[in-house]
């Protein structure tokens, strides 16, 4: 299963599992705020409303007791009208404050509904009261029975109002919890689909983010592999993903640089010897500048080998390629460039210049090699130079072909000598180099 497959399957069953988290939060927390305004709603209006009760009853009770003491004869008429007046302002006094720090307007509505009824019970005890001051008692005790259940009936009607307040209270307390939990429920599903999206698309971009710079890190890797050693691979993606395109890089690098180098000296191959030599001919012919090339081919090499053995053969051609290196300036490009022949490329180096190097070599790989065989053997060096001057238009394969060419005369003058290309001129191997005209 490909990385960005297994990220996306990654982020879905995430996002799931955030859904399914959020939901049992919300399962868990909206019974809670239910049961909190719930209990809110008891506290504040319904508790009051049967403070509310309690005091029509306690009104009541007050009325019946009066009454009974009145014809008990525990209490005189006056005193007795006196109480049920107290009892009835007491009542008001508390309705009024109840009806204002608790109830709705509506609610307020009902009661005063009710007051007068109240009011009207009070008058009603009252008058019987008076009435019973100057009755005859027996006659008199049917009437206040009458005029007692007169009394308390419009009483019963008013707590028979309060109990259906109290239904509706209830009733709006129980529509309000219902509209707070499907609110409650829509939140839950918006904020679910919010997390989803949101964790989809932060997913989303986290693969993104991995999966592309990856599939460019491939197709980077794989361009290297083909062989395109020479393009820069930059390190982009995140820091894993950058530092592995790093390690590529430095691959591409050590690649290029083995592919260039010869493992028996170290010097540049034929091929990088050929681009760089490109490369100065074009540099040379924008800039009319000089440049040369040197040939150098070591003389009876396979006498060299044949006397002192294959592996003496290597160690003189490592030789030789250090003293080539310690004769050149660091602008210099020396390349093996067959079995034991060498190249030389000079920038900005005229024909005498390069007799001059090409002289300084030679006698620097007669120095080198000397004492490294058994006997008075040395390793001896032809080389053939070729220059190209500012308005020569010849190409580079014609330079080397006359360097080629001056090697074969080196070789034929007898080896161990410098000729010079553009001259043809043989230098001897005890004489200096003879400048070109
Ligand atoms: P001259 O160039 O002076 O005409 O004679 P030569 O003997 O050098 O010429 P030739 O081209 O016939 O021989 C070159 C020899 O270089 C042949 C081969 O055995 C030897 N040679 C080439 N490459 C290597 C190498 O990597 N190691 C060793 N030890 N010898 C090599
Ligand atoms: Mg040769
Ligand atoms: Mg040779």
């Amino acid at each position: 299963m490909s990385l960005s497959v297994r990220l996306r399957l990654a982020v879905l069953v995430g996002g799931l599992l955030a859904s399914f988290l959020a939901v049992s939060l919300m399962a868990v927390w909206l019974p809670q705020q239910v049961q909190g305004l719930l209990k809110t709603v008891y506290a504040d209006r319904v508790v009051p409303l049967s403070q509310i009760k309690a005091v029509s009853d306690a009104y009541a009770v007050t009325v019946v007791d009066t009454l009974q003491k009145y014809r008990d004869g525990a209490v005189r008429a006056d005193a007795a009208a006196a109480l049920l007046q107290a009892a009835v302002s007491h009542a008001d006094e508390q309705w009024q404050a109840y009806l204002q720090t608790y109830l709705t307007e509506h609610e307020q509505q009902l009661v005063r509904e009710v007051q007068p009824r109240l009011e009207q019970a009070a008058l009603a005890a009252a008058a019987l009261v008076a009435k019973l001051n100057h009755d005859d008692r027996p006659a008199l005790n049917a009437f206040a029975q009458q005029r007692l259940y007169q009394t308390v009936e419009p009483l019963t009607q008013s707590l028979q109002t309060l109990s259906t307040l109290q239904q509706t209270v209830a009733r709006q307390a129980y529509e309000h919890s219902v509209q707070v939990i499907e609110r409650g429920q829509q939140v839950v599903v918006l904020l679910c689909a919010l997390v989803m999206g949101l964790g989809a698309w932060a997913g989303l971009r986290l693969a993104r983010s991995v999966t592309q710079p990856l599939h460019e890190a491939v197709r980077l890797t794989e361009a290297v592999a083909s062989g395109a050693l020479q393009t820069p691979i930059e390190a982009r993606g995140p820091q894993e993903v950058g530092q592995m395109l790093q390690a590529v890089e430095r691959m591409r690098v050590a690649l290029v640089e083995r592919a260039d180098r010869d493992a028996l000296t170290g010097l540049l191959v034929r091929r990088r010897f050929d681009e760089l030599a490109q490369a100065e001919r074009e540099r040379s012919g924008r800039l009319r500048s000089h440049f040369a090339v040197l040939l150098l081919d070591l003389d009876h090499f396979k006498q060299v080998n044949d006397r002192h053995g294959h592996a003496m053969g290597d160690r003189a051609l490592q030789v030789t390629a250090t003293a080539l290196q310690g004769a050149l300036r660091g602008i210099d490009h020396v390349a093996r460039y067959g079995g034991e022949e060498f190249a030389v490329l000079l920038p900005g180096a005229d024909i005498a210049a390069a007799g001059r190097v090409a002289e300084r070599i030679r006698e620097a790989v007669a120095t080198a090699t000397a004492g490294l065989m058994q006997g008075t053997d040395t390793v001896t060096a032809s080389i053939g130079v070729a220059a190209c001057q500012p308005d020569d238009d010849f190409s580079l394969a014609g330079l080397m072909a006359r360097a080629d060419a001056a090697l074969y005369d080196a070789k034929r003058g007898g080896r161990n000598r410098v000729v010079l290309g553009e001259a043809r001129q043989r230098v001897a191997l005890d004489q200096p180099v003879e400048q070109p005209n």
